[in-house]
């Protein structure tokens, strides 16, 4: 699995967004959820109605994508919270930081495209390379406590000045 890798691979995942995302019936969704609640729709860690989800109301399901996020902490934690009913926490803990981290990736890759001075692209390289770790879930909580993401978000607020004008408009 490669480190800038950003697509779900939801056949090696233990179905997290199902599990850790809360959502409201509505236009996207034809049912309330509440965060830690196993989505009822779900079979063990595969989705019954997959193949019609818009149909059947869920469209906010279809157009999701946690970026690689999901097959992470599940290979991370190594057993389900299915098996193991007290990872049920501690892998929606995971799951949140690791979609952070996955999106920032994201949009540090992305800058290496902009016309970025030297010392500047050394220091996107640098975050790229803190975030490219072995992550563990002590290691995400670490992360999300130690104010490393607020400094990166921070630090990208400044590329605004590099962004093409295409993509800035
Ligand atoms: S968390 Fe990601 S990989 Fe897992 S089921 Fe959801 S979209 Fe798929």
């Amino acid at each position: 699995m490669s480190a800038r890798d950003f697509t779900s691979d939801c056949g090696n995942c233990a179905a997290l967004c199902c599990l850790a995302l809360a959502f409201d019936k509505g236009e996207h969704f034809a049912h309330d959820k509440a965060a830690g609640e196993p989505c009822k729709h779900l079979d063990h860690h595969d989705c019954s109605i997959h193949t019609n989800l818009a149909e059947r109301g869920y469209k906010g399901c279809a157009a999701y994508e946690c970026a690689g996020a999901g097959q992470r902490v599940t290979a991370m934690f190594g057993q389900s919270w299915r098996e193991v009913p007290k990872q049920v926490a501690p892998m929606m803990a995971a799951f949140r930081t690791m979609r952070d981290v996955q999106e920032l990736r994201q949009i540090l890759e992305a800058a290496a495209t902009f016309p970025l001075p030297e010392k500047t692209a050394e220091e996107r390289e640098a975050w790229l390379a803190a975030l490219d770790s072995e992550w563990t879930p002590q290691s995400l909580a670490r992360f999300e406590a130690n104010a490393t993401a607020r400094a990166i978000r921070d630090w990208l607020r400044g590329l605004a000045d590099y962004v093409p004008r295409t993509q800035n408009s």
